[in-house]
């Protein structure tokens, strides 16, 4: 795959058809600088883009590979990021240069899909110690248990 670009030509588009775009790029167009959050992984683009009269339209799904800590050891591991089924719509005449970039278009949607909990895989080793424990905060405090 090539190098994305991030920015929609409108010249390069049939009106009234829908084509695919797609490529891959580094995930430094994401500006993550966190301790809880890391991309190491290039993030796949595959975008159909549709152009109206007065419309382009796109139909981005993207999909890389974050790093969070495990909610019960605090190990970072990877968890598999995807954005799908998002359209996003821009009207043509707000569109200067001939362009659309949607760089910062494209990072939002990725970054909304991390999830904000992650645990090892095949289960936490860590977590086998603390069963004990919490199987015995669970007995005694379950929310729904008088309904
Ligand atoms: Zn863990």
């Amino acid at each position: 795959m090539s190098e994305f670009s991030f920015k929609i030509y409108l010249a390069s588009f049939k009106e009234g058809a829908r084509e695919r775009i797609e490529g891959s790029a580094s995930p430094t167009f994401l500006d993550i600088q966190e301790k809880n959050l890391k991309f190491l992984e290039q993030v796949s683009i595959q975008i159909d883009v549709e152009l109206t009269k007065e419309h382009l339209i796109l139909y981005p799904s993207l999909k890389t590979e974050a790093w969070i800590p495990c909610a019960i050891c605090n190990q970072d591991i990877p968890v598999v990021v995807t954005v799908s089924q998002f359209c996003h719509m821009e009207n043509r005449k707000e569109i200067f240069g001939g362009f659309l970039d949607i760089r910062e278009l494209l990072r939002e949607a990725l970054l909304l899909e991390v999830p904000q909990i992650a645990e090892c895989k095949e289960g936490c080793p860590e977590r086998v110690a603390l069963a004990k424990y919490l199987t015995k905060k669970k007995e005694g405090n379950l929310p729904f248990q008088d309904l």
